[in-house]
């Protein structure tokens, strides 16, 4: 059992730190929101007014915030001289590159160790524990991160130095934002072309045309398994956070000059249809502008 300091108890964090409590860790709770405090306690945490008396004497510090601003902040004025320097930092936040390598950084300048360990998997699979993990950072590091965090996942994977699981969760989310699009335009223009969909998807589902966006999450109501769209797209993985992930895989790609012609695209569509109002729609409903 660690003494674990959790900062950020939203949708995603507030299920994960309960997860922590239920493996047996002693969890220290902060957040901006009275209701996410309100329901840290309800699910077994100690709740804290400050970040820095939520850090004091814990073993591990783990995050699950908006943005690399927000996270920058809180880990630079209140964990980075605060937490005690032998507890091992987490940002599981999805968050640009840069950031998290500056971060880990300055943390480690301070004489701490830290991984940024973003997540695949949305709420249902934060409440359950079956997130993924795609952790960058030292060997060392992430040894000491992979228990604490399979309390919370089903699978933690060591992506490579610090950023690395940022750049992992990114590049994973372009492919998803691609093959999203591409999945809901096939099945568009196969009604178009009077072809029964139920049949298409059995046809490419089995075919080279198949994915996770078409066997798993098949953006049509009614076809392939039970997925966002039969419940009028809403649950799910939300167009405003799918935005948030092609914008920073945008970022990274110009950082790098990586050629990006369909994330490109892919970003451009879903901003469109974020900015006609339906940023809280689950990512497949793209497929009603096709
Ligand atoms: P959320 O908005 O529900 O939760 C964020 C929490 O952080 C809120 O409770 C907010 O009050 C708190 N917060 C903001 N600023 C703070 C500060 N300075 N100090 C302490 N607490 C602060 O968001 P979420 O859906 O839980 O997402 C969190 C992260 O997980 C994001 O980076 C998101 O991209 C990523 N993510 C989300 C999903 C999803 O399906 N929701 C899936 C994968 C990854």
């Amino acid at each position: 059992m660690s003494k674990i300091a959790f900062i950020g108890l939203g949708n995603m964090g507030g299920g994960m730190a309960a997860n922590l409590v239920k493996a047996g860790h002693d969890v220290s709770a902060f957040d901006l929101s009275e209701a996410a405090l309100a329901r840290a306690k309800e699910n077994g945490c100690a709740v804290f007014a400050t970040v820095r008396e939520a850090v004091a004497g814990v073993d591990a510090v783990v995050s699950m915030l908006p943005n690399g601003k927000i996270v920058d902040g809180v880990y630079g004025a209140d964990v980075i001289g605060h937490a005690p320097t032998t507890a091992l930092l987490l940002d599981c936040s999805t968050i640009d590159v840069d950031t998290a390598r500056k971060v880990a950084s300055v943390a480690e300048t301070g004489g701490y160790a830290m991984v940024d360990a973003p997540v695949s998997g949305g709420i249902a699979a934060a409440n359950g524990g079956t997130l993924t993990f795609m952790v960058g950072g030292s060997d060392d590091a992430f040894a000491r991160a992979e228990p604490i965090l399979s309390a919370m996942g089903k699978a933690v994977i060591h992506a490579g130095a610090s950023g690395a699981g940022q750049a992992a969760k990114i590049c994973n989310n372009m492919i998803l934002g691609a093959t999203m699009i591409a999945t809901c335009e096939a099945f568009a223009m196969a009604e178009k072309l009077g072809l029964n969909l139920q049949t298409f998807f059995d046809i490419s589902s089995k075919a080279s045309g198949q994915s996770w966006s078409m066997t798993s999450y098949c953006p049509v109501p009614g076809v392939g398994p039970q997925s966002p769209a039969d419940n009028e797209y809403q649950g799910g993985f939300a167009t405003a956070l799918m935005l948030k992930d092609l914008t920073l895989a945008m970022e990274a790609a110009r950082s790098v000059g990586a050629n990006v012609p369909m994330g490109e695209r892919a970003a451009e569509l879903y901003k469109a249809f974020s900015d006609a109002g339906q940023g809280g729609l689950d990512f497949s409903a793209i497929i009603k502008t096709l």
